[in-house]
């Protein structure tokens, strides 16, 4: 019963997170209007738009024009089913798995607008931010082990970054990129961080080494936060399976 309870809640966020990723790019209201058809702009009745299975009724094809909806909708509510599941079966605490939910829902909304638009939404690094803020402050952490990480970890990729750009005359990371490590080493610290970010440089180096095999393109832009979003969150999984404490790596 709760299992059931879990893939509902799960693919109807999933479903809410699919808004998100359509329309914060684009600036505009997450509530108003109700879900319209991103080719004709056809309000969508409630009876498509269920998730899952109205995309598999529908053949993945809208109803009202008939263009193919994109297959990241049904990816989408997929992981967050998976999401909701996850943290029913393996996070104990409750505090632990509602925090754990935004951060990962966050991230996987991140992970496709910064694929699709090199866009990371400001708004969602506040909303995990303060999160984490307010679940370290209600468990009694030391919070300066959390702002002692980001604020390293910040110092270093902003230096990097202004190096990068004045020396080689480039631009390498995007200031985007940087406020998230920045985030998700307040949330997970030093030495997570860095295996987060150890971990996502060899996805972008394995999706550059398949870009320029297929595309043979001069330059090519990888959305390094799309990886960094990724692992973070599967590095996180990991680490929660493990039951790896990493509390006595942050710095003191
Ligand atoms: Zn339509």
């Amino acid at each position: 019963m709760m299992l059931f309870f879990m893939i509902l809640i799960g693919v109807s966020v999933g479903s809410f997170l699919n808004v998100l990723i359509h329309r914060l790019p684009n600036k505009q209201s997450i509530i108003f209007p109700s879900s319209y058809c991103p080719h004709c702009k056809e309000k969508i009745p409630w009876y498509y738009n269920i998730p899952i299975v109205s995309f598999l009724i529908l053949k993945g094809l809208s109803n009202c024009c008939n263009k193919s909806i994109s297959i990241r909708y049904l990816f989408v509510e997929i992981i967050s089913m998976v999401l909701w599941i996850w943290t029913y079966y393996y996070i104990p605490n409750i505090d632990d798995k509602i925090l754990f939910l935004i951060f990962s829902s966050s991230l996987l909304v991140i992970m496709i607008t910064d694929y699709n638009h090199f866009y990371i939404p400001f708004e969602l690094n506040i909303l995990m931010f303060i999160s984490a803020l307010t679940f370290f402050i209600y468990n009694d952490h030391n919070l300066w082990n959390h702002f002692l990480p980001m604020l390293l970890l910040l110092a270093y990729f902003i230096v990097l970054t202004l190096l990068t750009t004045i020396v080689l005359k480039r631009d390498s990371m995007g200031y985007g990129d940087i406020i998230l490590i920045g985030i998700i080493g307040f949330w997970l610290g030093l030495f997570l961080t860095l295996i987060i970010i150890v971990f996502a440089s060899l996805l972008s180096l394995i999706h550059w080494l398949f870009l320029k095999a297929i595309k043979k393109e001069e330059s090519i832009v990888l959305p390094f936060g799309s990886t960094l979003a990724m692992s973070a969150i599967l590095v996180d999984m990991t680490a929660k399976i493990l039951q790896f404490d990493t509390s006595f790596l942050l710095i003191w």
